[in-house]
C-alpha cells in the first residue's frame, strides 16, 4: 500500500471551538464537511488527546472557523500545537468573540465560522466522529479557504536541519535516529508517526 496516495485527498484546515464548564479552547482540525442539506448537518473528526474533544462531549456544541491562506504558522502554534489542559488559548477575554451559541470563534485569519449541535458520536478508536446540526453560519469576508496542501506547500516553515533522522511533516518537529518507532507520537503537535518522513538519512 502507498500510504502517500492518502495525502492526494483534500482537506480544508479549521479551528475548531467549544466551550464547557465556563472555560473557552480552541483547536485545529482538517476534517470537517457538510454531509447533508436536508437538515443541513456537518461531520467532523477530532483527536480524543484533543481537550476541546472531550469539551464537545459534554457540552455538544461547537464552532468551526474556516482559516485562510494568509493565516500565518504562529495561528496553529497557538491552536494546534499546544493543549488547553496546560495554557490558556482564550486568555486576552477582551479579545473574545462569541457567535449566537455563546461559543467563541476566530474572527482573524478566516473567511467564515458555523455554528453546530452535536446529535450522533461514533467511537473511532483514536478519533471519534462528531455529526452535528448546523444551528447557525455567518461569512466573514471573500478571502480563499486554507487547504493542508496549501498549509504544506506555504504555511510551514521549511526544514533546514542538519539532524538525521525523521521530521514531522505538520510541525518541523525532529527525531534524531534511523529508525523512528510505529507508536512514536510528535511531541509539538501530536501527530503520529505516518506524518514523519526521513531527513538527512
Ligand atoms: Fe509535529
Amino acid at each position: 500500500m502507498d500510504k502517500s496516495a492518502i495525502f492526494k485527498l483534500s482537506y480544508g484546515l479549521y479551528v475548531l471551538t467549544a466551550m464547557d464548564a465556563g472555560k473557552d479552547n480552541g483547536c485545529i482540525i482538517n476534517t470537517a464537511m457538510q454531509i447533508t442539506d436536508n437538515p443541513l448537518r456537518i461531520i467532523i473528526g477530532v483527536n480524543k488527546n484533543d481537550f476541546t474533544h472531550d469539551m464537545i462531549v459534554n457540552s455538544k456544541v461547537f464552532n468551526i472557523s474556516a482559516l485562510t491562506v494568509d493565516a500565518p504558522f504562529s495561528v496553529f502554534q497557538h491552536y494546534g500545537f499546544q493543549s488547553g489542559r496546560d495554557v490558556d488559548k482564550f486568555a486576552d477575554k477582551s479579545a473574545i468573540v462569541r457567535a449566537a451559541n455563546e461559543v467563541a470563534y476566530v474572527a482573524d485569519y478566516t473567511n467564515s465560522y458555523i455554528s453546530a449541535k452535536v446529535t450522533d458520536m461514533a467511537d473511532l478508536g483514536s478519533h471519534t466522529l462528531f455529526t452535528a446540526l448546523v444551528t447557525d453560519a455567518v461569512a466573514l469576508s471573500d478571502a480563499e479557504s486554507l487547504t493542508y496542501a496549501y498549509y504544506h506547500k506555504n504555511t510551514k516553515p521549511k526544514t533546514t536541519t542538519k539532524k538525521k533522522g525523521w521530521v514531522c511533516k505538520i510541525c518541523g518537529y525532529v527525531y534524531e535516529g534511523e529508525v523512528l518507532p510505529e507508536d512514536f507520537v510528535c511531541p509539538i503537535c501530536g501527530h503520529g508517526a505516518i506524518d514523519f518522513e526521513p531527513v538527512n538519512l
